[in-house]
């Protein structure tokens, strides 16, 4: 493949962005080489500025769930886009969309629209703050909520890759009030809150970690969490950035069936336009200004073409009894067929998937908390990105993420990534 016009772009990037990118995980600094530049989508497919095609297993990070351009979210921001970009005062489509998320998902009664998974995350926990009146809060090593202060403590995705995750810029007064406990360990979050007697706000946690690789929650591990704050009078904060309106309807909640406080959520809600959530019940939610006293606030919040993009997203999704299914379905495919050229390759690897979240681990042991995610074997990953990529897939740059399966993949498709991963396998 020739990625000419990219490198060319990407130098002339270079000189008026920091890195050359505008967000740190678009960057090869992990894999080495330049950054692929996209100039169209469609589907399951990315065209770059070469003109080569893609299979893309990124999808903008998740929320191309229906693939890329996909008729309705693209015509309904269009007619929008005719009547107006941003008044800063209330639009009908935001109680639409508000109506629509809260029909779909379980245990919240209102919810309030932000620019990001990061305003999300950070106005949840400022929300758990006020609501208990305590500060300190518990996150998981590798588990990525934004790049707000709080949570730049030993923080997934590209903040690990980049070998960053306690940022420099975070106050150590900050820092002090995030706690770190172990993915998976239940043991190990009971010996924190025992240790921080009524002092705790909330947990936050990818309920499906995404961010070092995709990694499950154990077998009553979430249930524990639960158990736990219920005794503690800690608010259990799921980040279903990526799991919200992936896994199932009502996200990871549904899945697991488990209850949580507050739910945030990201860029699947806005169909890929700039958009975050977070909702709760009432009792809390009644806290947020105007109502209460925990103030929170964005001018382009509940924008009228992020709204009209994430409403179409959304009743897509609800009307659609199959889709999580199929999703699950294709993923399942997918893992089969790319775990058998693996073992006979007789290459050394761990799969983890749930639901159309999926990640390869270029290591033996179980994958299971940020620890055992970053004992995979970093140079077999290198190869193999590049590998695929040159095969015509593309896959994020680095070991710690994850594989997002799109509605638009065939089963051709699938059958074309296997065969790629075998290709590449014999080269390494
Ligand atoms: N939480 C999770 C679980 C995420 O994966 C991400 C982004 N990948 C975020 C929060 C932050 O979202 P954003 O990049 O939209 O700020």
């Amino acid at each position: 493949m020739i990625y000419k016009r990219s490198s060319a772009l990407f130098a002339e990037a270079e000189k008026v962005i920091p890195g050359g990118v505008n967000s740190p995980v678009r960057a090869f600094k992990g894999v080495g080489g330049t950054p692929i530049f996209v100039k169209e989508a469609k589907g399951a497919y990315l065209y770059d500025e070469d003109g080569n095609r893609l299979i893309d297993y990124i999808n903008s990070w998740g929320p191309m769930i229906l693939g890329h351009a996909y008729a309705p979210v693209v015509n309904a921001v269009v007619e929008k886009a005719k009547k107006g970009t941003s008044f800063g005062m209330p639009t009908e489509i935001e109680t639409q969309i508000a109506e629509l998320a809260v029909s779909m998902v379980p245990n919240i009664d209102k919810i309030r629209f932000v620019n990001s998974g990061t305003e999300a995350c950070m106005s949840a926990v400022r929300l758990a703050r006020g609501y208990t009146g305590k500060d300190k809060i518990i996150k998981f090593a590798g588990c990525y909520h934004g790049h707000s202060d709080s949570f730049l403590i030993q923080a997934g995705s590209g903040a690990s890759t980049f070998g960053t995750p306690n940022s420099p810029g975070v106050t150590k007064g900050t820092a002090k009030d995030t706690l770190l406990a172990r993915y998976n360990d239940i043991e190990n979050v009971k010996g924190l809150i025992d240790a921080n007697k009524n002092e705790i706000a909330c947990i936050i946690i990818e309920p499906v970690a995404g961010n070092m690789g995709c990694i499950p929650p154990k077998d009553g591990f979430l249930k524990g969490l639960r158990d736990l704050c219920d005794a503690n009078d800690i608010l259990l904060v799921f980040d279903e950035v990526m799991t919200g309106f992936r896994l199932a309807k009502g996200g990871a909640q549904q899945l697991f069936n488990i209850h949580a406080d507050i739910v945030c959520f990201g860029k699947v809600i806005g169909g890929g336009l700039p958009v975050g959530a977070f909702a709760a019940k009432n009792e809390i939610m009644n806290h947020l200004a105007p109502l209460g006293p925990v103030y929170q606030a964005g001018t382009l919040s509940g924008n009228p073409l992020a709204m009209a993009a994430g409403l179409a997203m959304l009743t897509e999704l609800n009307n659609d009894a199959e889709i999580f299914n199929r999703l699950a379905k294709k993923t399942e495919y997918l893992h089969q067929g790319v775990s058998k050229v693996l073992i006979e390759n007789n290459i050394t690897h761990t799969i983890n998937r749930t639901g159309s979240m999926i990640s390869v681990h270029f290591d033996e042991g179980h994958v299971v908390d940020f620890e055992t995610a970053a004992k995979g074997n970093n140079d077999t990953f290198k190869k193999f990105f590049h590998g695929m990529l040159h095969e015509g897939v593309y896959i994020a740059p680095s070991a710690f993420e994850t594989w997002f399966i799109t509605d638009a993949l065939s089963y051709e498709d699938l059958d074309f990534t296997i065969a790629a991963v075998n290709t590449v396998l014999k080269t390494l």
